[in-house]
């Protein structure tokens, strides 16, 4: 028998369904549609980017003064979910985002909605996101680039909870 043993094991990759949001311009992209355009290509920082939804314009919500621009993009990535959770919180950092309010105005928000591996939970980090299930704003863009993902804790897809969700 043969054993085949490799100094550089293959690291695993996995998918993510990431959710943007924006609702203040940035000096330098303008509009929040604009920052959301210039954020999805920077996620190629982070992985591969395999698919990137339309921009859509939602209300205001809680706090936020202003309307949001939302979006969300497919990530394939080598981290793991709190590498990957770091990653985007520097993005979100080099886009300006001062405030850690939450949901109030910020130039960008990055949250993690969906791991192809499962679940994740820590005390700074749940996957799937906690409250994406009843937002509009993120099955909107979401079922627009993975309607048959499937949520592991309710076993419903994308598609399934946007068509509840409205
Ligand atoms: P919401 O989480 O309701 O969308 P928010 O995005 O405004 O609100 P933030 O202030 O951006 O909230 O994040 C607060 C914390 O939530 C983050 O510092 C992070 O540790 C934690 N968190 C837990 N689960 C996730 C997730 N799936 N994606 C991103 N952040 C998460
Ligand atoms: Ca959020
Ligand atoms: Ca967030």
């Amino acid at each position: 028998m043969t054993l085949r043993t490799s100094k550089h094991p293959r690291v695993m990759s996995s998918n993510y369904l990431i959710a943007l949001g924006s609702n203040r311009p940035h000096h330098l992209y303008g509009s929040p549609r604009s920052v959301l355009a210039a954020a999805m290509e920077e996620c190629a920082a982070l992985g591969t980017v395999s698919a990137r939804s339309p921009i859509v314009t939602s209300d205001p919500m809680g706090p936020a003064q202003r309307s949001f621009a939302n979006a969300a993009c497919v990530l394939e990535s080598e981290y793991d979910p709190p590498a990957l959770l770091a990653g985007l919180k520097r993005l979100e950092r080099e886009f300006g985002r001062r405030t850690a309010r939450r949901w109030g105005d910020r130039v960008l928000d990055l949250d993690i909605i969906l791991w192809s591996a499962g679940t994740y939970t820590s005390r700074t980090l749940t996957i799937p996101h906690r409250e994406f299930r009843g937002r509009d704003f993120v099955l909107k863009p979401a079922l627009e680039i993975a309607p048959d993902w499937r949520d592991p804790v309710t076993g419903l897809t994308v598609r399934h909870l946007a068509a509840r969700s409205t």
